[in-house]
């Protein structure tokens, strides 16, 4: 299964975001690009207007100026019904999000605040990085690139694939995020354009990882153990999103280290602290966030794990300092 767009002429993505200066995917500053669909629903995800495959419509209430100011939502080409007031309440537009999910980027564009808005847009490979170069002095300056990420960018792979390649032949270094649980074909099919492979792990045990992320692991543990062997010279950087009561067991690290300290490309291994900073968009997406009533992750549950993650690497910090560039042992965190 692919999500890319045309299927003749030069391949389009369904790009969600592209946000500049991010510090988090790659080295140096990066400039990431969000592509739409994933083929796994982790409860904790944050980029939740990635998941599906399709644009989406979003409406964020305390942008809207109400009916009587403006209105124009309550008529075509919004289908009837899809938005309304309740009589008696107040003025602010509500979202019958069943028939709100026929409505497309004709209805976004008749609001004039933002309050509806769309994720999603068909973007070229030349119209993507004619804005990534917009960063092309901060590329330079700190060692950065561009990374594509998601949703799930291996689901995109022609689109995915040649984006990085056009990145390089612009002299863009290539990053890619994804969790791999796709046909290896597509993965295959991107991987000889990235510089950098940044892939979660996110639980080594596949019932837990069925019931957390709504597929089992073995897809991805089978594909990366391929991957690691297929491409020797490629830098790998494993992460685990690290989520209370779910995956932050000191077995489930050394599981992950057990399955990934053979393959001395796999040159990083970083934790990540569990977060709520996308809890916002499922509200304006129409949806739940799950994990409302989650605790947060104790600070000494990290730190454990990453001293776990250190001592592995031989290595004091190897699992916070961001860092691939630098391959094990050669740097000098103390
Ligand atoms: S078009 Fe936008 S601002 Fe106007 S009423 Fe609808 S949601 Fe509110």
């Amino acid at each position: 299964m692919t999500n890319n767009v045309a299927s003749d002429g030069p391949p389009k993505g369904l790009v969600v975001n592209i946000q500049h200066f991010c510090t988090e995917d790659g080295p140096g500053l990066r400039c990431t690009v969000f592509l739409k669909f994933c083929s796994l629903r982790c409860k904790w995800c944050s980029n939740p207007e990635t998941i599906g495959r399709l644009p989406e419509l979003a409406y964020n209430m305390n942008k809207c100026i109400g009916a009587k100011a403006c209105g124009r939502c309550l008529h075509p080409p919004a289908p009837e019904g899809a938005m309304y007031v309740v009589d008696g309440l107040d003025d602010r537009i509500h979202v019958n999000w069943d028939l709100a999910s026929e409505c497309g980027e004709e209805t976004a564009s008749v609001c004039p605040t933002g309050a509806l808005y769309l994720f999603g847009r068909e973007m070229t490979v030349d119209e993507v990085l004619n804005e990534v170069e917009q960063d092309q002095a901060s590329f330079a300056d700190s060692g950065g690139g561009i990374t594509v990420s998601g949703g799930e960018c291996m689901l995109s792979p022609d689109f995915t694939a040649a984006l990085l390649e056009e990145a390089h032949n612009r002299g863009i270094n290539t990053a890619v995020e994804t969790a791999s649980n796709v046909p290896y074909a597509n993965i295959e099919k991107v991987a000889p354009h990235v510089d950098y492979y940044y892939h979660d792990i996110k639980s080594m045990d596949a019932e837990r990882h069925k019931k957390w992320s709504g597929a089992s692991n073995k897809r991805v543990l089978d594909n990366l153990k391929r991957l690691y062997e297929q491409f020797p010279d490629k830098k790998f950087i494993a992460r685990t999103p690290v989520i209370p009561g779910v995956n932050d067991s000191e077995e489930n690290i050394r599981a992950t280290l057990d399955f990934i300290r053979p393959h001395p490309n796999v040159i990083k291994y970083e934790l990540l602290p569990y977060h709520r900073f996308g809890q916002s968009k499922y509200g304006f997406l129409g949806q739940k966030y799950e994990l409302e009533d989650f605790p947060s992750l104790p600070e000494e549950t990290i730190v454990r794990l990453r001293t776990i993650v250190d001592e592995a690497f031989g290595r004091k910090g190897w699992s916070e300092v961001n860092d691939p560039l630098q391959p094990p042992g050669s740097a000098t965190t103390g």
